[in-house]
């Protein structure tokens, strides 16, 4: 058994699949980011190891969205979080969503850090997309993981410039404060 101190050497687990990204023109980089992020971590020579996110299904998504409003930004029937109906938003929305769920997973297992490189989820709310985020991986996330067991209390600490309006529109609308 490994000792802490040696874990510690290990390589970062980034959890990342050029299916999270969208072809996008828009003011925000939040469609290309997460290759940039990870091209610069490489770049950097930061040792990490790249997992493929398994996509979130829509019965994951529907433990904090609007079973509706699912479907229909999936389906490519409601504006998304971009402002428009494009087909490759959608399809990179389950994949987005699976990579902070992945890295969580991780990290509560390992007991170490795991990073998925995504954005666009605090101001999508249970029904509601908008500034450039369609759903709500961190509650997504959450809700995963309460629901298989690994942790019946999760922290979302945020950094964003703004606040987390959504985020918290979800927790009211599902009354998960207690
Ligand atoms: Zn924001």
């Amino acid at each position: 058994m490994k000792s802490p101190t040696e874990k510690l050497f290990t390589t970062i687990p980034i959890f990342f699949s050029h299916g999270m990204q969208a072809k996008v023109e828009s003011l925000s980089p939040s469609a290309h980011k997460p290759w940039a992020a990870v091209e610069s971590w490489i770049a950097l020579g930061i040792p990490l190891s790249i997992i493929p996110p398994t996509p979130v299904t829509r019965e994951q998504l529907a433990r904090a969205h609007d079973r509706a409003f699912i479907d229909a930004n999936l389906d490519g029937r409601e504006l998304n979080g971009f402002n428009t109906k494009a087909a490759d938003v959608a399809a990179s929305l389950p994949y987005t969503s699976g990579a902070m769920l992945g890295a969580a997973r991780d990290a509560i297992r390992s007991g170490l850090v795991a990073v998925a490189p995504t954005c666009g989820f605090h101001h999508a709310g249970h029904a509601k997309a908008g500034a450039f985020c369609t759903f709500n991986g961190l509650m997504v996330t959450a809700l995963a993981l309460n629901a298989e067991g690994l942790s019946q209390r999760v922290g979302i600490l945020d950094f964003d410039q703004h606040y987390g309006d959504g985020t918290e529109e979800i927790i009211q609308t599902l009354e998960l404060t207690s």
